[in-house]
Parts: C-alpha cells; sequence; structure tokens
C-alpha cells in the first residue's frame, strides 16, 4: 500500500451496491444443528414459525441458497444510506504509534444510526407483503427499536416494542427516537402481558432483560394473527441480512489494496460481526484470504468464552424453539452495562456453529478499557462510538499495539456499527470516573446454567 495517498474514505456507486444477501451455511463444513421444538424436541418446521414470522423470513431462516436476492423494494431503501463508507483510520494509527492499518466499515450512517436497519427493513418488507399490520419486538440498548420503528413507518404497520428496564431508564432518548417514528413502547417487564407480570413481581427482575423483553414481545405477536414477531440478532435470516455490510467492505478494500489480517467485532447476539465476517470467511474457506476472525464480548455477559454449547430456549419464559448456541442460561440476568446491546444470554446458533468449528476466536473485555478505546478513537477520527463497537475498538488498539512490538504486518478491519449520540450517558459515566468494571462470579455462572432445558442427544 502506498501511504503517501494517505485516502481516507472508500466510497462504492449506488451501482456497485451489492444486489444479494450471502449465506455461508453451504459454505461450511457441516450445517448448524437444527432448532428443536420446546414440546416435541423434534426439529422445528416452517408451520411452527408461522405464527411469528412471514414465510419469506423461515425459508430464508432454514435456505441452503448460498445468494438470496435482495428484493428490489428493500434495495431502494437501503440506497438512503448505503453503500456505506469504510474509511481507514490513518489519525489512530498515528496516534497509537502503529505500523498496523485499521479500517472501519461505519454503519451509522443509516436513520438509526447502527447496522440494525439492513434487516429491520426486510423484515417489514416481507410482514407488509403478507398482510402483517403490527410488528412486536423487543430492545435493550433502543437501536433495534428504533431500527424496526422506523422501518415499520415506510410500510404502515404499527409497532410495539419492549425496552429493557435498565435501558429505558437510562436512556430516555432513544424511546422518543422510537416514539418520534411511530413506535409504542412498554418498560419491560410491563404489566401488559402476562409474562411480564410474573418477572415483575420479583425485584431481582426489575432492570429486565433481553430475555424477558423477548418474552413479553412473543407472547403478544404468538396471540393475535396480525401481529408477528421481529428480531433484530441471533436468527440465521438476521446474520444474512447484515452480509451486505461485509459484501460492500470486500470491494471496499479492494479499492483500498489491501487484504485484511483481522476482522473483529462486537458480539451481543451476533449479527453485525457475521455480517462483515461472513463474506470474508467464504473467501477465508476459499483459500483467497486468512484473516483470524474475532469476537469481542462484555466481560459481564461472555456467551462465547464463558458460557456453554447448549440448547437453550431465546428468551427467558421458555417460549421460543430451542437453540443450540453458546449460552449463559436464559435465567442469566447481565449486570446493567452501558452496552445494552450486548446484553443477551446466547450467541447467534449461526456464531455458535463457527466458533465451535475452530474458524474465528473471541475474547471478552471490561467496559473501562472500550470507553478508554472509545474516546481515544473520537479524539482522532471524529466519531464517538456506541457503547458496543467501543469493544470491538479496544481489541484492534490492543493488537494495533502488538504489531508496533512484533513488526508482524497487520491489517484491522472493524465493523463501527453504530454511533454514540444517545448513549453519551455512558460517556458522562467514563469520564467522571464512576464506571466500574463488575467481576461475574462462576457461581452466578453456574447458577444461571442450572436451569438450561434437558435435551436428549
Ligand atoms: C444491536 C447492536 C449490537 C449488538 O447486536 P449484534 O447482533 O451482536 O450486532 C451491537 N452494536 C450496535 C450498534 C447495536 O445496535
Amino acid at each position: 500500500m502506498d501511504d503517501s495517498v494517505r485516502r481516507h474514505k472508500y466510497m462504492l456507486t449506488e451501482d456497485e451496491m451489492p444486489t444479494t444477501w450471502y449465506n455461508v451455511i453451504p459454505d461450511l463444513p457441516s450445517p448448524p444443528p437444527p432448532p428443536l421444538h420446546p414440546g416435541r424436541m423434534d426439529p422445528v418446521g416452517p408451520d411452527d414459525l408461522t405464527p411469528l414470522f412471514p414465510m419469506d423470513l423461515i425459508l430464508q431462516e432454514v435456505s441452503g441458497e448460498r445468494y438470496i436476492d435482495i428484493p428490489g423494494g428493500v434495495l431502494d431503501v437501503y440506497r438512503q444510506w448505503r453503500p456505506s463508507p469504510l474509511f481507514r483510520a490513518h489519525r489512530l494509527e498515528k496516534a497509537l504509534g502503529t505500523p498496523a492499518r485499521i479500517y472501519y466499515k461505519y454503519e451509522g450512517v443509516s436513520p438509526a444510526g447502527s447496522h440494525k436497519t439492513n434487516t429491520s427493513v426486510p423484515q417489514a418488507y416481507y410482514n407488509k407483503k403478507e398482510g402483517t399490520t403490527r410488528l412486536t419486538t423487543e430492545t435493550g440498548a433502543g437501536q433495534w427499536g428504533t431500527a424496526l420503528s422506523f422501518a415499520c413507518a415506510l410500510y404502515g404497520i404499527d409497532c410495539e416494542v419492549w425496552q429493557v428496564g435498565a435501558s429505558y431508564d437510562s436512556k430516555p432518548y432513544r424511546r422518543l427516537m422510537i416514539e418520534a417514528f411511530g413506535g409504542r413502547v412498554h418498560r419491560s417487564p410491563s404489566d401488559v402481558t402476562d409474562v411480564g407480570r410474573g418477572f415483575a413481581a420479583d425485584p431481582k427482575n426489575w432492570p429486565g432483560s433481553l430475555g424477558i423483553a423477548i418474552s413479553e414481545a412473543v407472547e403478544v405477536a404468538a396471540k393475535d394473527p396480525n401481529t408477528r414477531y421481529a428480531l433484530g440478532s441471533v436468527l440465521n435470516h438476521v446474520l444474512l441480512h447484515q452480509t451486505i455490510i461485509g459484501q460492500e467492505a470486500l470491494l471496499q478494500m479492494q479499492m483500498a489494496g489491501d487484504t485484511p489480517t483481522l476482522i473483529v467485532g462486537c458480539t451481543g447476539g451476533g449479527s453485525n460481526f457475521a455480517g462483515l465476517s461472513f463474506p470474508f470467511l467464504r473467501e477465508k474457506l476459499a483459500g483467497r484470504m486468512d484473516p483470524r476472525i474475532l469476537a469481542v464480548e462484555p466481560a459481564s455477559c461472555p456467551s462465547l468464552t464463558r458460557g456453554v454449547y447448549a440448547y437453550d430456549f431465546g428468551d427467558t419464559a421458555g417460549m421460543t424453539p430451542l437453540l443450540k448456541m453458546h449460552t449463559l442460561g436464559h435465567d442469566f440476568i447481565p449486570d446493567p452495562i452501558h452496552a445494552g446491546g450486548l446484553r443477551y444470554h446466547g450467541m447467534a446458533p449461526l456464531i455458535s456453529h463457527v466458533y465451535e468449528l475452530g474458524l474465528m476466536d473471541a475474547i471478552a473485555v471490561p467496559q473501562t478499557e472500550c470507553f478508554a478505546a472509545a474516546v481515544q478513537f473520537a479524539r482522532t477520527e471524529g466519531i464517538v462510538p456506541a457503547p458496543e463497537p467501543t469493544h470491538a475498538l479496544a481489541a484492534a488498539i490492543r493488537e494495533a499495539l502488538k504489531a508496533k512490538e512484533t513488526g508482524e504486518e497487520t491489517v484491522i478491519l472493524t465493523a463501527l456499527c453504530g454511533h454514540g449520540h444517545f448513549d453519551l450517558a455512558a460517556y458522562d459515566a467514563y469520564l467522571n470516573g464512576s464506571m466500574v468494571d463488575e467481576e461475574v462470579s462462576d457461581a452466578r455462572f453456574a447458577e444461571a446454567l442450572e436451569t438450561l432445558p434437558q435435551v436428549v442427544g
């Protein structure tokens, strides 16, 4: 790479935007284990899922096709903010004094300020096509709720959101953004669902969790034939929609004349990480490049590094199919850290499977290190990151500093999956010194695993 050029931004034209999503499953050495029906304990079929999802999304969930066409109507909406920019972090590199080259794909340019619109738009589109009049969902930090509320506004669908209590209390501006787009927000656990009333009875559940909020949204969708449920991460079809990120990034890295040696992303449920890394995993499996693929999770909710690989419920009340995934147990209530989008007890079955196959690595990082990285990033690159991708930035900085020691050629690619404009309270906590790193005891992890469902085989 000729550094005298010092190009900062790599942009694709609208015509260069990929028109298919990439499904990694046919390229893997083995397929991931199927979801199981919680009562029958056999693989779920499409009929089991129709109360919750439209058929187009169910078919994508189980698809064996390598490429799936993005509908024209969805491409039209994507073009409002896609293709998204790829930046070379020259000023951060200089501040670190590293020979490593650092690139970041920025998804904060979307109307919701994160990557979540890449899937909320197609999910609302397919639901509209099938006559859905209302969508229910959970939201943690509020990014997914914002993205779905925006997409529902485009297609004239009512949107009802259960927001995790801790985030509802600490992030009023995300709630207001959801409401500005027309969505209705409940603090979870709420008193408008049976499961919510049950959980609210125990003060331990008062901060809420993504697992509880999912149970509430699923209950409402299951009871009404015109209402369906939308999930913002974890499931195959969600990861699929996010692959537009990595496919664009592949083209942009070509423009930069560079090949990543490390792809690093934050993982809550795994969707932005999969979206960036799966197209590169395709290239790795085909022997065309060999990047290390690294997931970064919060130390207080480390499903890959400290969870078990087992069948578990996707929600806390045990209403969803059983998913084979890395899990901390569906009863695990993570500490209310600032990266609300990473407070999920499980990891996407597809990411968990790729991890089990040994095709990627994972580490956990405490939040104060993440915010130190975020502040350094903001002061050099000029973007205030969402609390979630600060985990990836902290790991990227660790690796860039390592490259300084070893002199090994290091080309880092990361997803800056959202901006932090509504998360400034978290920056306040960091800057005024009140942010702490809570150690989670082995006993607490062990306790939550006691209630894993028993699955034979
Ligand atoms: C939702 C969210 C996450 C966590 O979800 P993934 O599915 O793991 O991507 C991370 N970052 C941002 C900005 C989010 O909105």
